[in-house]
């Protein structure tokens, strides 16, 4: 019997799936993989702590396309994500997976017409993969019947909890076969995710290959304090002074990520936004460009920020620091992806002293303060104290950032504050 990729040999794959394997091009299984396909091959039920990058689509795609068999008319595997990049990405993996499976897959998503997506499920459909809001309306206009579900995957649950999707969740779960496997996966474990995941999963095997709230090691993290007038200029200097190519920067807002996006171009960087408030293929494009490097640049908002899974992105630039302090570490984590390493610059405004000790007690490190060597900063930023601690009950690590930066480190002589004003006039430039 041919045999393929010996380190997914042991996982109880059947031929059709080590030769889908083998056509991705996968050698060995993540740890996600090793640990959720066999106990998803045995139906059991699965909650999963993994972020995007670890290869947790292929964990839950594959042995599904095992345990549910082709040529079905209405779906019987059903994937649930909260945005459509997440939702596209997966119909790929799945896509890629079946032609070794012949099982046909569909995907569903907001914003763009109904008419494809209703008749593509007249057809027949083996495994589909939705987010809620458009699959809900689907089943509601009779266009999709779920009552043949065998497998239900939830796939970034905390992140659908807080985009206020989960009364939806809830409803189409109403819409399910009450026996199925049920799969979750999230990129974090908060108390709510425990709740519900303890709601519907039935003697889960649980599968945590992500310690929560830890950034990856191998990101140089740095903080760049700055007044909020000149982080426009900070940031073209930082990408122009670092060479950098292929670059995410993330902004709190849409109508920052515009802004953005038109300095950059004004100052000759080709870039392009990413929001919800772009259309579908307003954003697809401005994907595609990014990933064949027509752009050097993707400013993207925390919600679609899910959904990019682009190779070699060498550098998150926090442009804003995020609300919600777990954020940070979803956003950093777009680099520094199949054990490349990474760099992580974050600008700092004195209005966001709030969010950078949120983040930092969230990550139980304190961030290392850095200047971009040659700029002018104005007299009005705050640099933090760099004895300041992140979380005085548990101890406080530092974070360093990579080597080989050319900067100097400001504030470093103070002791009295956490957070002190800082002269200006380049006066921390190195
Ligand atoms: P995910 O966490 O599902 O978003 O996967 C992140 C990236 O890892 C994708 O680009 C996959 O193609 C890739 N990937 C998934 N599994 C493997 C594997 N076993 N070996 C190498 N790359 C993988």
């Amino acid at each position: 019997m041919e045999r393929y990729n010996l380190g997914f040999n042991n996982l109880g794959l059947d031929e059709r799936l080590l030769k889908a394997v083998h056509n991705m091009g996968y050698d060995a299984p993540t740890p996600i993989q090793e640990q959720a396909i066999p106990a998803i091959i045995a139906g059991k039920d699965v909650v999963g702590c993994a972020q995007t990058g670890t290869g947790k689509t292929a964990a839950f795609t594959l042995p599904t396309l095992q345990r549910v068999r082709p040529g079905n008319r209405r779906p019987v595997a059903l994937i649930v994500t909260p945005t459509r990049e997440l939702a596209v990405q997966i119909e790929g993996v799945a896509k890629q997976a079946a032609r070794s499976t012949q099982h046909k897959v569909a995907v569903v998503y907001g914003g763009v017409g109904y008419g494809p997506q209703a008749s593509a499920l007249r057809k027949g459909v083996d495994i589909l993969v939705a987010t809620p809001g458009r699959l809900l309306d689907l089943c509601n206009q009779r266009d999709c019947k779920l009552d043949r579900v065998e497998v239900l995957v939830l796939d970034e649950a905390d992140r659908m909890l807080d985009m206020g999707f989960w009364p939806d969740v809830k409803r189409i779960i109403d819409l399910l076969p009450s026996a199925r496997q049920n799969l979750l996966f999230s990129a974090t474990m908060t108390p709510e995710v425990m709740r519900v995941a303890g709601d519907m999963l039935h003697d889960p095997v649980r599968i945590d290959v992500s310690p929560p709230n830890k950034p990856i090691d191998k990101i140089a993290q740095s903080v760049y304090p700055v007044n909020s007038q000149q982080k426009f200029d900070l940031l073209l200097s930082l990408i122009n002074e670092h060479d950098l190519n292929k670059v995410l920067v993330f902004t709190r807002t849409k109508h920052r990520a515009d802004r953005v996006a038109k300095v950059l171009g004004n100052a000759g960087i080709s870039g392009a936004a990413i929001h919800g408030n772009r259309s579908q293929s307003q954003r697809q494009q401005a994907l595609d460009g990014f990933k064949r490097g027509k752009h050097k640049v993707l400013v993207a908002t925390d919600i679609v920020a899910r959904g990019i899974d682009v190779e070699n992105i060498t550098h998150v630039i926090n442009f804003d620091l995020p609300n919600v302090p777990e954020d940070y570490v979803h956003r950093i984590g777009r680099t520094a992806r199949a054990g490349k390493s990474g760099t992580a610059f974050s600008l700092f405004a004195p209005e966001e002293h709030d969010q950078l000790r949120d983040i930092e007690k969230t990550i139980g490190a304190v961030l290392a303060c850095e200047d971009q060597a040659g700029f002018v900063y104005a007299g009005d930023r705050l640099v933090p104290d760099p004895n300041r601690e992140s979380n005085p009950k548990r101890g406080t690590a530092r974070v360093t950032p990579g080597s080989g930066n050319r900067k100097s480190r400001p504030g470093s002589n103070s002791r009295r504050n956490r957070f002190q004003g800082k002269g200006g006039g380049g006066s921390s430039a190195s």
